[in-house]
């Protein structure tokens, strides 16, 4: 069930919901641990932005119709 990883794997390419695309992962100890692209401290706020804009595309890619 649970998946397990090489010892010294420190990330891994995995789906992420949140993000709505694969993205890395937090390994620890071989066991898979949370994205660790949508909670990145310290982001600047253009960053956000871009973030969470790029977020909304995907989740809806028919959203922005001429853009
Ligand atoms: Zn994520």
């Amino acid at each position: 069930m649970a998946e397990h990883y090489p010892r010294g794997t420190e990330s891994t390419l995995k789906w992420c919901n949140r993000c709505s695309r694969i993205t890395k992962h937090a390994v620890s100890d071989g066991r898979l641990g949370r994205c660790m692209e949508h909670e990145i401290s310290g982001e600047s706020k253009k960053q956000k932005a871009a973030r969470e804009r790029r977020e909304q595309e995907q989740r809806n890619p028919t959203f922005w119709p001429g853009q």
